[in-house]
């Protein structure tokens, strides 16, 4: 099993759905074709999807755990990464490469993706995709797609 499979298979239904909308288009061709198969497994159409996405039970959802604010999985990625965006102030040496907890240089900061939906819930050096590319991809996925907005 691939591993782009293996974790579409922790997915539950609405996480997958979300996962084609936003996500799917992100990948190779043929890891495309992988997805869509699965997709087809798991019996998820477009109708279906769009049915998904906008039920999406866990928008409900009032806990504690920290959520991705579109598609509500608790499935994010959090990296620690070395802020280079300071804005042009004083740039940030090899000095201050070590991270020794609180109170310590910290030039780190949060990265948080979700994994889901690809959606950035911080950016600190922006380094999110820019929108043109969004534009042509989503272009391509109606394409593929069909008529999800009909
Ligand atoms: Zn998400």
């Amino acid at each position: 099993m691939s591993r782009v499979k293996s974790f579409l298979t922790e997915l539950d239904d609405y996480e997958l759905a979300f996962f084609a909308k936003f996500k799917l288009l992100t990948y190779m061709k043929e890891t495309q074709s992988e997805i869509k198969e699965y997709l087809i497994e798991r019996n998820l159409n477009e109708s279906k999807i769009d049915r998904l996405i906008s039920e999406n039970p866990k928008s409900k959802l009032n806990d504690d755990r920290k959520r991705c604010p579109r598609c509500y999985s608790d499935k994010i990625r959090n990296d620690k990464v070395e802020w280079t965006n300071t804005g042009g102030g004083i740039g940030i040496g090899d000095e201050v490469a070590t991270w020794d907890g609180i109170g310590g240089r910290a030039t780190y900061k949060d990265e948080v993706i979700c994994n889901v939906c690809g959606n950035w819930l911080e950016d600190p050096n922006q380094e999110k995709p820019l929108p043109t590319s969004k534009k042509i991809l989503y272009g391509i996925w109606d394409f593929v797609i069909g008529v999800l907005r009909n």
